[in-house]
């Protein structure tokens, strides 16, 4: 279902200064190919933040001619799931990237244990007895180094405990293998972090093979140095990780060269949340329909939303790459969306909220066809054909029994308004039900004005009215949707994120009438509701006869630059 991608030219940024000082003659990787690395934890599903990471990982490759590898970072065997695997491929796949070679990091379990059994021969690692909270409580302070009762017990002894760890001789958080590094290193990071844990848990692909694990700042140095990545890109929380990232792999006999890792900015929006953990919870408690809600920032509740893969490449783009964490704002993203929108989809009518409008002078019985434009801009998208007869369906908010200033739509009395591409009406009247709520609409035609202009040239002063032939029309189902969050900021401080919840983000309207072109339509294709916004086909509920639609975005712009 790979749909074309329209390719932007990803921008020089600090990254790729760094690059080809790399690749440049003398530089550490020349004469190399570029060789990048996408690592998701398949313990949920990609997010806008990793669309992110994903366009700076195979967009640099790309930029390079180089390769980039997509690698199950599976080091943590508790969430880890099939079903996330599945999905992370096909949301990249779904993006328009594609990879030279797919791992997971369970594959490399056996040569972390060698290279750990290595380490302690070296006397660069001990196993050391402390429990969790003993060594977060022996960890010291900047003035105070770090202690282990454990550090100099013999390298036979640790090489045997490591053994027996691996064996399943102890319970989870016995013991665990350390780096011997700096106990009172200036970054608490390199103060003997621990390299290896029990943990006596199946794994999704080596079940009950091992029961010690290796930690990530351990494995993930070793995973690239083993595929041969040469630059190693990864958000900033793990600046400070870098140092052991390079001491790992300068300390083992790897055959290869180190790679390089470099941080970039790891990308938040306004008005949502992107933790993994928030994002399952909202799945987990119900207060989204799933990992594909269209209101979720999820690469697959995105699709279903009616985002493109051209949209999220260019919106992508167009943040940038920084050295800075910052917030974009949500409006941002939709002006992507809208822009990609505005070029390709489809112009349709349909009516979201309905109310009958009945042609008085329109003879009774009859009907006739019109040919309206796909796309103003595009003339070689052809047009389609559109019925009409006496009762049609117009938009409720396109009519006022008393109108209020600068009113230009329908009221009795009111000035001359154009139906789309069909003939020039004027309000003469409307019926209510007993509770007042108006029912009808009555209104005159100019027969003269076939196609919308009328015959002698005379100005026009109502709108242009969308409107659906009431005999042809297809009632649909249509979501609206607004920002899941009403607080701008639902992770920020000390907040409960779900109590930031917007409770108008989802409105169901059930009665709505399109024009009868969509019968056909199926996701993901994407319309333009004249003056309404675009909408596209529910992947998950839209059955023939019952379609369902949903809202990707609004006509209007709400970002300013
Ligand atoms: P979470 O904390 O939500 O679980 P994570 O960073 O642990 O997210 P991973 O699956 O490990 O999620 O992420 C894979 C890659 O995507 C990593 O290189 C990570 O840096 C990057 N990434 C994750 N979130 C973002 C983000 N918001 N912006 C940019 N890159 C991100
Ligand atoms: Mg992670």
């Amino acid at each position: 279902m790979a749909e074309e991608v329209k390719e932007p030219v990803m921008s020089q940024n600090f990254i790729h200064d760094f690059i080809d000082e790399d690749i440049a003659p003398g530089g550490q990787y020349a004469g190399m190919t570029v060789h990048t690395r996408f690592p998701p934890e398949p313990n949920g599903y990609l997010h806008i933040g990793h669309a992110k990471a994903i366009f700076v990982d195979f967009g640099t490759a790309a930029k390079y001619h180089g390769i980039c590898n997509l690698r199950m970072d599976d080091t943590n065997p508790t969430k880890e799931d099939v079903e996330f695997v599945d999905a992370i491929e096909e949301d990249i796949r779904w993006l328009g990237y594609d990879w030279a070679e797919f791992r997971y990091a369970s594959d490399y379990f056996e040569d972390m244990y060698q290279f750990a059994v290595e380490l302690i021969r070296k006397g660069l690692a001990y196993v050391c007895e402390l429990s969790a909270e003993e060594m977060s409580a022996n960890r010291g302070d900047i003035n105070t180094p770090a202690v282990s009762p454990y550090r100099d017990r013999p390298i036979e002894e640790s090489l045997d405990l490591f053994a027996r760890m691996r064996a399943g001789e102890f319970p989870d958080g016995a013991m665990t293998l350390r780096a011997k590094i700096d106990l009172a290193s200036g970054n608490f990071n390199m103060r003997d972090p621990a390299i290896y844990r029990i943990k006596h848990m199946s794994h999704h692909r080596t079940g009950d093979k091992w029961c010690i694990y290796p930690m990530y700042d351990f494995a993930h140095p070793l995973e690239d140095a083993l595929e041969g990545i040469t630059h190693s890109l990864c958000t900033l929380e793990f600046e400070s990780h870098r140092p052991l990232y390079d001491w790992v792999v300068d300390n083992v006999s790897i055959p290869y060269h180190r790679p390089r890792q470099i941080e970039f900015a790891r990308l938040g929006i306004d008005h949502t949340v992107m933790s993994k953990r928030k994002l399952r919870q909202l799945v987990e408690q119900g207060y989204v329909s799933g990992w594909d809600d269209p209101r979720m920032p999820t690469i697959c509740g995105l699709r279903r939303r009616g985002y493109t893969p051209t949209a999220i490449r260019s919106f992508s783009e167009q943040i940038g790459v920084a050295k800075a964490d910052s917030t974009v704002e949500y409006s941002f993203l939709e002006h992507c969306l809208r822009a990609d929108l505005d070029d390709t989809a489809r112009r349709v009518m349909a009516v979201i909220r309905p109310v009958k409008l009945v042609i008085e002078n329109y003879p009774e019985g009859e009907s006739e066809t019109f040919e309206i434009e796909n796309h103003p801009k595009h003339p070689e998208m052809g047009t389609h054909t559109v019925t009409f007869s006496r009762e049609l369906w117009v938009e409720a908010e396109d009519f006022l029994p008393e109108p209020v200033p600068k009113y230009k739509r329908l009221y009795p009395g009111g000035p001359e308004c154009r139906l789309k591409g069909a003939y020039l009406i004027r309000c003469t009247g409307y019926e209510t039900d007993e509770a007042g709520n108006v029912t009808q609409i009555n209104a005159q035609y100019d027969p003269d004005s076939r196609g919308g202009d009328p015959a002698d040239g005379r100005k026009v002063k109502g709108a242009t009215l969308h409107w659906v032939d009431a005999r042809t029309a297809l009632t649909a189902e249509v979501r609206l949707y607004e920002n899941l969050f009403s607080d701008p900021a639902p992770d920020a401080g000390g907040k409960d994120f779900l109590e930031c919840l917007n409770p108008n983000s989802l409105e169901v309207l059930t009665d709505c009438k399109l024009e009868a072109s969509l019968a056909e339509a199926a996701a993901p294709a994407s319309f333009q509701f004249m003056r309404q916004g675009y909408f596209c086909v529910d992947s998950r509920d839209s059955r023939p006869g019952a379609p369902v639609f949903n809202r990707s975005v609004s006509l209007k712009d709400s970002f300013k630059k």
